[in-house]
């Protein structure tokens, strides 16, 4: 049932992972073990580290849209406002 302790393999090459290290965080009053699991294979590794870095961009630059997007939204409403002001 639990994925952390019996390991996995490698989504890209099937190869079984290891865990290179392991940290307990404190979730809602309860302890969860994270474990970071490497590719035995290192080239493969490398692959993986890469697809993440360019995860955690996307997801970086979704934010940032989103951001960027509400603020337009904000900026808009304010100037409808300010010329609604102006109009009386
Ligand atoms: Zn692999």
């Amino acid at each position: 049932m639990n994925s952390i302790t019996t390991g996995s393999n490698c989504t890209r090459c099937g190869k079984p992972r290891f865990a290179v290290s392991t940290h307990e965080e404190k979730i809602d009053n309860s302890v969860v073990t994270f474990t970071q699991w490497e590719c035995k294979d290192p080239e493969c590794q490398k692959e993986v580290n890469k697809e993440l870095k360019n995860e955690k961009n996307k997801r970086k630059n979704i934010l940032k849209e989103q951001q960027k997007r509400e603020e337009d939204r904000k900026k808009v409403i304010e100037e409808k406002k300010l010329q609604r002001l102006k109009e009386k």
